[in-house]
């Protein structure tokens, strides 16, 4: 059966990775939907080659110049925030694809789990945000959330056919990013050039500087506390500079199951598209005799404060995740504009967790007038 499909952040990197897959398995991927932030220019390219039947362009301001390029009598166009909910709101598909960057993909994941369609999700900050208002809906609807981040990919595929009771741990891998070994006396100079450079993964600017601080394997435990539903405790970080080995789980009996293979995001995208199928795939594939030694070490706190913050965010509990999360945000976005220093967004990160007005239970309406509270306070910073 064909797989009917909605990419949401179709022009960024794992919107454009996606539909890569959707051009290699064409016999079983029809792409419905796709949405795009402010790349009229790329979507007007994916929109003639890929035959959606709706798009939208979040950025009003563009939409003149979108529906010059655009047929409108064979697609429909949506326009704003509130045409992209609409779309994540779709049932007349199998999956819908979350490619979308920051907290701002929170509330279409949602959407979409209430409309009961499943979720293929990149964009972790949605569970980070608000992973207990999520978890409920899904238990409401009987929608699901297929892991596309690498880590929760590889831990999602170890766990095929086990029983959770049987976890005795789950340990994701990090690669410690670009400054895994720079001198730390030298971090206040690190440009966002030398941020930007992933040495082993190719990635969209924001979570690119999140590796560069490990504030991505913080949101990542998160991420994985709501996906897996596991004490703090049972997850683990370990550094492996490699990115062969993508995550582990660790059993009673002390057998362990690794996830491996290239470092390349359309794996894990495919398989989020085609589960329970591991389908067929053009591109590069681990060579065992060419990929060099596989090493692991214990993660750097002193280099990497960042990484204690989701531990601190979970014993805490309701807004702190969401508060710390928002304010990496925005705290990256400074830095990528240059008005903050690089080791500036660890200490925004660390004010928001610890004075925001914290609350147990938030609801979605909380949340937002959190968002208010962080951005006053990172803009006055
Ligand atoms: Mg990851």
């Amino acid at each position: 059966m064909k797989k009917h499909i909605s990419i949401l952040g179709s022009t960024g990197s794992i919107g454009v990775n996606a539909l890569k897959i959707a051009e290699f398995l064409s016999k079983d991927i029809k792409v419905k939907y796709l949405t795009a932030k402010k790349n009229f220019e790329l979507l007007i390219e994916q929109t003639k080659k890929y035959k959606p039947k709706s798009i939208c362009l979040v950025d009003k301001k563009l939409y003149k110049n979108l529906k010059l390029g655009i047929n409108t009598k064979q697609v429909e166009i949506l326009v704003g925030r509130e045409g992209l909910i609409e779309i994540s709101k779709r049932k007349d598909v199998n999956v819908m694809l979350n490619g979308l960057v920051g907290s701002s993909g929170m509330e279409p994941t949602l959407s979409a789990i209430k409309a009961g369609v499943n979720v293929a999700l990149a964009n972790k900050e949605s569970l980070v945000m608000a992973g207990g208002i999520i978890n409920k809906a899904m238990e409401l609807s009987g929608a699901k959330i297929f892991p596309v981040d690498s880590e929760h990919s590889a831990i999602w595929q170890c766990l095929v056919g086990e029983n959770f009771n049987d976890i005795r741990r789950i340990i994701l891998t990090g690669s410690g990013g670009p400054f895994r070994s720079r001198d730390l006396d030298t971090f206040d100079n690190i440009s966002v050039k030398e941020a930007l450079k992933h040495p082993n993964w190719d990635m969209g600017e924001k979570i690119s500087i999140d590796s560069a601080t490990m504030m991505n394997k913080c949101l990542e435990v998160i991420e994985a506390y709501w996906l897996f539903q596991l004490n703090p405790k049972k997850i683990d970080i370990v550094i492996h500079p490699q990115s062969i080995v993508h995550s582990m789980v660790e059993f009673n009996d002390g057998s362990i199951k690794a996830q491996m293979g290239v470092p390349d995001m359309k794996v894990p995208i495919q398989y989020a598209l085609t589960f329970p199928s591991h389908s067929k795939s053009p591109w590069e594939k681990l060579d065992f005799l060419s990929c060099g030694d596989l090493t692991f070490q214990a993660p750097d706190y002193d280099r990497f404060p960042s990484l204690q913050l989701a531990y601190q965010a979970l014993k805490n509990g309701g807004t702190a995740s969401a508060a710390l999360n928002l304010s990496n945000d925005y705290s990256v976005q400074k830095f990528l504009e240059k008005k903050i220093i690089f080791t500036d967004i660890y200490k925004i990160n660390y004010f928001s967790l610890q004075n925001h007005p914290w609350i147990k239970h938030p609801s979605l309406n909380d949340l937002r007038n959190l968002d208010d509270w962080v951005k006053n306070h990172v803009n006055e910073f």
